[in-house]
């Protein structure tokens, strides 16, 4: 790769990089131009052993850390993003493919944000007093132990941070595996978190595919597992996870409804169903790819959205102006260009898009389809790419029953003038992470996750502490016991 800060080895253990070259290669592909960039190698068993030998020897005397001494190398090593950020924004978009234009403002910057969120918090991580007449009980919040992290391509520096943050904050190690399509900027995180003072062995990054998931999966010495993926991976991991009553968290795909009144701004709902399909080429878990239109703006809609849609910029993403890039593989191009079809087949009408870019790269075309009926593939389907489906609606009634008539809830959004309607409407919708006239964002602060197959648990805010602790309750007697015989 021509640039100075990528990874010297292809796994990072017990503080140093490792390799291990019988390890099967896995090809590291810049998706802009279709180049192998880099190689790195499957984590071999004997990989795998040292990964969980050294993480389990590492936690314990995390965990016996004060929280304050915890959170303040986390918060320094989010201060060593940010003043980095701009070489981990080029190799994260050596990793996917993404333009600088979005790499330089979203993702190492969360990847600090959790670090930095998490370690203030791990100092005010308490158990609680319970005074019962003279005896009681106190709680502590202890750590879980040693947890697997298992990431999807679309966001690998900020899947690695917002895992890897809560986990540590709580006194646990984390055994990161990113996806065998992304396989370097965990490296760097894992990097730096040791640079900022983490002890050796408590973030440890192993490359690989399911086939390397799979037994850290059912390890009995990993006590928590948490996925980002898909339903169908998510199905597998837990139930593995389950055979050993693991502690999960499981953030998946969706199928995202945005449903649009007639009332809305057309300019914000255009910009939010924007941000909801065309971000990072559509590769976002939470988009809201079932765009509702209540018929009196439908054509005003579509009209504005199609001119908006003339303004992209798709080209070399290393170019700040670029503001559309490739999808991150050929393959994940080939089964959403299989996807455009299914849809143009089943008779919904092509707005604009649809091809393929004539140059280099996976790149595809910002797509739309008009007249989606409810019961197409395209309105059924997770695709994860730049593929929006524009389905009509008459009554409020109407768009929240065939909203929530999904598997999914990861997602969902409202985007109307009258709040009240806002409220009540997003009250109704099944779904863990909700917008009113907005799309996406996804601040540390706020809790995220999936109900419904998207998903069980919460990754940010207060919320994943839950998910990365667990509490024990100590009854303390004063009297005497009092015993039976
Ligand atoms: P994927 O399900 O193919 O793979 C996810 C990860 O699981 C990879 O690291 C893969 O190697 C690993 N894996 C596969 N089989 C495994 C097994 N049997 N045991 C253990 N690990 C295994 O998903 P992907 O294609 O990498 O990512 C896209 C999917 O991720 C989409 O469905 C998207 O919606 C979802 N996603 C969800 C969120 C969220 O927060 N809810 C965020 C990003 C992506």
């Amino acid at each position: 790769m021509p640039y100075p800060t990528q990874p010297t080895a292809s796994h990072f253990i017990n503080g140093q990089y490792a390799e291990d070259t019988a390890g099967a290669e896995i090809p590291v592909i810049y998706p802009v131009t279709g180049e192998q960039i880099a190689v790195v190698h499957e984590a071999t068993p004997a990989i795998i052993e040292q990964a969980i030998t050294t993480a389990k020897v590492a936690q314990k005397a995390w965990a016996a850390m004060s929280g304050t001494e915890r959170g303040r190398i986390l918060r320094r090593a989010a201060d060593m993003i940010r003043e980095r950020n701009h070489d981990l924004s080029v190799l994260e978009t050596y990793d996917t493919g993404k333009p600088m234009s979005e790499t330089l403002y979203v993702d190492a910057t969360s990847g600090a944000d959790a670090l930095e969120y998490f370690g203030g918090l791990a100092g005010s991580l308490t158990g609680e007093h319970i005074q019962l007449g003279e005896d009681w009980v106190y709680t502590r919040r202890e750590a879980l132990g040693l947890c697997v992290g298992i990431g999807a391509w679309n966001y690998p520096t900020q899947i690695a941070c917002w895992k890897g943050a809560p986990a540590l904050a709580c006194g646990n190690a984390m055994i990161f595996k990113p996806s065998e399509t992304t396989p370097l900027c965990a490296l760097k995180v894992a990097e730096i978190l040791h640079e900022a003072g983490l002890p050796a062995g408590l973030y440890n990054v192993i490359q690989g595919t399911g086939a390397v998931g799979a037994p850290l999966v059912t390890d009995p010495r990993v006590d928590k597992v948490s996925l980002t993926g898909s339903v169908p991976t998510g199905r597998k991991v837990y139930a593995a996870a389950a055979a050993g009553i693991k502690h999960v968290t499981m953030e998946l795909g969706g199928k995202s409804p945005l449903i649009i009144f007639d009332d809305a701004s057309l300019e914000d709902a255009v910009g939010g169903a924007i941000l909801a399909n065309f971000y990072s080429s559509g590769q976002v878990c939470s988009n809201g790819t079932r765009v509702f239109v209540q018929k009196g703006i439908k054509e005003a809609f579509l009209k504005r959205l199609h001119e908006r849609l003339q303004t992209v910029v798709m080209g070399d993403s290393m170019d700040e102006a670029t503001n559309f890039g490739p999808m991150v593989s050929e393959r994940q191009m080939n089964i959403v260009q299989s996807y455009i079809e299914k849809g143009k087949a089943e008779g919904a009408r092509l707005v604009c898009g649809g091809g393929r870019l004539d140059r280099e790269g996976y790149y595809l075309e910002p797509t739309v389809f008009a007249d989606v009926k409810d019961d197409m593939i395209i309105a059924r389907e997770e695709i994860f790419g730049p593929v929006m489906a524009v389905l009509d609606f008459e009554t409020e009634e109407d768009a929240i029953t065939r909203a929530n008539d999904t598997e999914f809830g990861l997602s969902a959004g409202v985007f109307t003038a009258d709040l009240t309607r806002g409220h009540r409407v997003i009250a109704q919708l099944e779904a863990g992470s909700c917008f009113i006239n907005s799309y996406n964002d996804a601040p540390v602060e706020a809790p995220f996750g999936g109900s419904k197959q998207s998903g069980v648990g919460r990754e940010n805010s207060k919320a994943a502490i839950n998910h990365y602790s667990q509490m024990k309750s100590v009854y303390v007697r004063m009297g005497a016991v009092d015993a039976p015989f």
